[in-house]
């Protein structure tokens, strides 16, 4: 299953910029589990993390608090987001990281959190459902480092990157400090050797030799887990220094390639639609890709590059999408229809415009679709079609013929600019 994403932080993370503009797409493919999942699989790898135990009640986590032994611990919400600690509820309550002395205290918490919805920086307006918490065991940091693992495009190679500027969101250090950012390509026939890695650490400036060590083993570790489970993305942020003198990864999020589904069934099992938007996990079913964006043009079309190209003629004629619906190369006609009804579940849209460059997907087939969701769904917005390619006369002749008001359009230029008036003038 693909979905597009709107595209974040990871060539950010690998100390390059992000593509400037008003919005830009990428697709997403993998997979990504809850922290207290991803710390099983750390500590699966030899990797150190603080104890920890996850929680779906408040009863729960009153039950998992009292397992500290009276130390105290941190309850963090289990949401498929980074930022949480600087995020707040929907409720009201702020931060989705605590830090708190008793198990009373915890049960407050869990109750607060489970249920609710946490908003971060990543998440949107509309936050992300919190259905679990993590309890884990305080363990001050004497400093915070940061560590990952991704696959880089300019080297086509893993790499390490880390930084003594750990804790804070990496894309700021990026910014405003690239020189503390420290990246590693790493050879895939050989992994990462502990030389390497130690020199890496001793960069990084760990406190002493033996936490220098440490260190080196957990990167070492990590790209192991990055390489065994078909990984994408390996983010240890913050690892920390203790006050009493240990390397732990005090927050993991990891991410793994859908292309490798078939042979981690054990990671894909992790899996928790919960976190995904509905509407996505639905045209996922269909075969198709769908993904919401701020504007009011719904956009039906084929393929990843024509969705950026659709995105780039709109914003030059001054219009914004609401969602994209990527119907692929194999949709039938009921995808397609499937696709107008994601399309205008979104209560913005004023217009849709379906751009199709026919190849594989034949126009006469998404004209169909169009037709048959036109009647059906007794649609009340303009319709802009564009659509070129396999098919195309019998396509045109098709929506000609279903004497529907559908505003066809060949030239691509003039068929974005007329989707944009016409949701202008719906507004
Ligand atoms: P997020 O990155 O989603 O905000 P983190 O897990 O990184 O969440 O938590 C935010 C901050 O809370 C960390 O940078 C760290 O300073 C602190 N923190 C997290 N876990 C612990 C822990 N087990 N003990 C002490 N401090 C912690
Ligand atoms: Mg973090």
């Amino acid at each position: 299953m693909r979905a597009y994403n709107v595209f974040r932080s990871q060539a950010a993370l690998a100390g390059r910029m992000v593509r400037n503009g008003p919005a830009s797409l990428t697709q997403k493919r993998f997979l990504s589990i809850h922290e207290y999942r991803s710390m099983e699989q750390l500590n699966k790898h030899g990797i150190n993390t603080p104890k920890f135990l996850p929680a779906t009640s408040a009863d729960e986590a009153f039950a998992a608090a009292k397992k500290f032994d009276g130390k105290p611990v941190v309850i963090k919400a289990q949401v498929l987001a980074g930022g949480r600690g600087k995020g707040h509820f929907d409720n009201g309550l702020q931060g989705g990281v605590h830090l708190v002395k008793t198990p009373e205290e915890v049960r407050d918490l869990a109750q607060k959190m489970i249920g609710s919805k946490l908003i971060t920086k990543q998440t949107g307006e509309a936050g992300r459902i919190c259905n679990a918490v993590m309890i884990a065991e305080a363990r001050a940091p004497a400093h915070e480092y940061y560590a990952a693992i991704l696959n880089d495009r300019v080297t086509q190679l893993p790499i390490l990157i880390a930084s003594n500027q750990g804790g804070m969101s990496i894309e700021d250090v990026a910014k405003e400090n690239p020189d503390a950012i420290i990246t590693t390509p790493i050879d895939y026939t050989k992994g990462l050797d502990l030389k390497t890695a130690q020199e890496i650490a001793h960069k990084l400036g760990f406190s002493s030799e033996k936490l220098e060590k440490q260190a080196a083993e957990t990167f070492v570790n990590l790209y192991k887990l990055f390489d065994e489970k078909d990984a994408t993305q390996v983010e240890i942020n913050p690892l920390v220094e203790t006050k009493d003198g240990q390397v732990l990864c005090l927050d993991a999020k990891l991410g793994f390639d859908e292309n490798a589904e078939f042979r981690q069934k054990e990671v894909f099992d992790l899996r928790d639609i919960s976190q995904e938007d509905p509407s996505e996990v639905e045209a996922g079913k269909y075969g198709l890709n769908f993904i919401k964006l701020d504007g009011n043009i719904g956009c039906l079309v084929n393929g990843a590059g024509l969705a950026m190209a659709t995105l780039d003629v709109l914003s030059l004629n001054g219009g914004k999408p609401a969602n994209f619906l990527d119907v692929g190369g194999g949709a039938n006609a009921a995808a397609v229809k499937k696709a107008f009804e994601l399309l205008l579940g979104s209560k913005d849209v004023r217009a849709i415009f379906v751009n199709i460059f026919g190849g594989i997907m034949r126009c006469d087939v998404i004209a169909e679709g169009i037709i048959q969701a036109t009647k059906e769904l007794d649609l009340k917005i303009p319709l802009v079609v564009r659509l070129q390619g396999t098919k195309e006369a019998e396509a045109k002749k098709l929506i000609k013929e279903s004497n529907l008001k559908i505003f066809a359009f060949d030239n691509l230029d003039e068929a974005a600019k007329a989707a944009v008036d016409k949701a202008h003038t719906q507004q």
